[in-house]
């Protein structure tokens, strides 16, 4: 049983070395929800140590992606908190003492090998069939001799002394004990030569400090747990616990997602990147809500989540450890479902960004007006401007054929161009009920099928075969535009 009564630190620590996937977003998620629901915090905190694969603009991309999703958090950057900085570049000096005690400690060592010489070892280790790692060479040097180097000026990095014997226990939640040979371990590197900790280091000397009670991580990260397993003990330091989430596997359920895969898949109107998500025209609630639902669920029914409720349902213990195919038409339901909980004026204002993007003017107010009909026919916030641009356009042009009136003569379509013009000229109030009411009265006058008057007015107003619903559109186009385009088009039929 999974203890939810005491609040829980937990932190959400990328490096900010390109886009924000999928993934991150669910170790995010999953972090506030928990934090949340305990009442405890989460942190954010910028592992950037790695200076060479940094990546310029990827701290603020993660920022806006994390608002964006109204992730908030309690302590790191812009907010600050008790346990800062919150940005590993400024805490070189920390991880230097720490990795002083360890060497203090015999648990890690000073090594002086160079790159060429490394090259030789793993060359000759490769050809006796034995996996790549470091001899050990430097581990008999004394503390006194590495100091005197040192002094010298002589280049080192500091290596972890993993025992070279025995076993090393991880203990997941998700996953129980998980076992490693010593022996396939290395000695790793903690401290580089430019003096920076890497990542093990610094995580480990962060999550102490920053009192962080469950690291909750991609399982990508289980190959390194049981050196971040062994330096918690060579601090004697209380472990936190250890939760790694599933992987996501491509659509297909096949193997992870390659990056070629995934270029095919923006090529398909997807991503698994948050920031082409927000451009692609899906909510935050929409993907919140999807990914939630990769690795937890809360019944074997429930679907629809917002972010309280999920904050309300959320727990450890439904974690599914087995591996979730990114399933993009979930996405696809779960926005429109999100879609169709949003007020009109709300829609209206979502949409609204898309339609600036393609510099359509589209006042809020229009967009509100045509929102309901929206609402039961958009998959994406993007879908509404090519349903609806020329609601918002001066010109719009038109295929002559395709103002044609189906199954009856030219000469009746002609005639039948004109007289709507009168019908709709006489219509006095201009409310959809009475667009609709006028419009089908003059439509079973004539004895004409929706197919044929309806099929006309929809390309007539809009040059388009796929609108909304046309009352809609003659509403929200206004009388003098409508007549106005009804007009162009008698022009063009006329010419014919
Ligand atoms: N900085 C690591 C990353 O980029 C964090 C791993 C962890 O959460 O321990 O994913």
């Amino acid at each position: 049983m999974i203890n939810e009564q005491t609040s829980y630190r937990v932190r959400f620590a990328p490096s900010p070395t390109g886009h924000v996937h999928l993934g991150s977003a669910r170790t995010a998620l999953y972090d506030y929800l928990i934090a949340k629901k305990t009442g405890g915090q989460f942190i954010l905190r910028i592992e950037d140590t790695d200076r060479k694969r940094l990546v310029e603009g990827a701290e603020e991309e993660l920022i806006n992606g994390l608002h964006w999703l109204g992730i908030d958090w309690d302590e790191g950057p812009l907010k600050g908190g008790p346990y800062g900085p919150y940005r590993q570049s400024e805490r070189k000096e920390i991880y230097q003492k720490y990795a002083r005690q360890l060497v203090e400690k015999g648990w890690a060592y000073y090594c002086f090998c160079s790159t060429v010489r490394l090259k030789q070892v793993r060359e000759e280790m490769q050809k006796q069939k034995q996996p790549p790692h470091y001899d050990g060479s430097c581990r008999t040097i004394s503390l006194e001799e590495a100091e005197k180097r040192i002094e010298n000026g002589e280049p080192y990095v500091i290596r972890f002394k993993t025992p070279k014997e025995g076993k090393t226990v991880v203990n997941d939640l998700l996953r129980g004990e998980i076992t490693f040979e010593n022996k396939n371990l290395d000695d790793y590197i903690i401290v580089k030569s430019d003096g920076w900790a890497l990542y093990h280091l610094a995580a480990t000397v962060d999550d102490h400090l920053m009192k962080i009670t469950h690291v909750i991580r991609g399982s990508e990260w289980l190959p390194t747990s049981p050196l971040h397993h062994l330096i918690w003990q060579a601090f004697e330091w209380n472990e936190p616990t250890w939760v790694h989430l599933s992987v996501f596997l491509k659509p297909s359920g096949k193997g992870k997602m390659s990056k070629r895969e995934a270029v095919q898949l923006s090529n398909d109107g997807y991503s698994i990147f948050i920031k082409d998500l927000e451009d692609l025209g899906y909510l935050p609630e929409a993907v919140n809500n999807w990914i939630a639902l990769m690795g937890w669920s809360y019944d074997d029914h429930t679907e629809y989540f917002t972010l309280d409720d999920l904050v309300e349902k959320f727990s450890l213990e439904k974690l599914n450890p087995s591996p979730a195919a990114i399933n993009f038409s979930k996405l696809d339901h779960f926005n429109k479902m999100h879609i169709k909980k949003l007020s009109e004026r709300e829609l209206a204002e979502r949409i609204s960004p898309f339609f600036k993007k393609n510099n359509i003017d589209a006042p809020i107010d229009q967009l509100e007006k045509i929102a309901p009909a929206l609402k039961e026919r958009i998959i994406t916030l993007d879908d509404s401007v090519e349903m609806c641009e020329f609601l918002f356009k001066e010109d719009i042009s038109h295929e002559p054929d395709a103002l044609l009136i189906r199954d009856i003569s030219l000469e009746r379509s002609k005639e039948i161009s004109e007289k709507v013009i009168e019908v709709v000229r006489s219509i006095e109030t201009w409310t959809l009920a009475s667009i609709e009411e006028q419009i089908t009265a003059y439509m079973e006058k004539e004895a004409l099928e929706p197919r044929q008057l309806l099929s006309y007015l929809r390309e007539a107003i809009s040059g388009q075969r796929i609108t909304p619903p046309l009352f809609d559109c003659m509403y929200v186009l206004g009388k003098e535009k409508t007549i106005s385009r009804l007009e162009g088009s008698r022009e063009i039929l006329a010419a014919l």
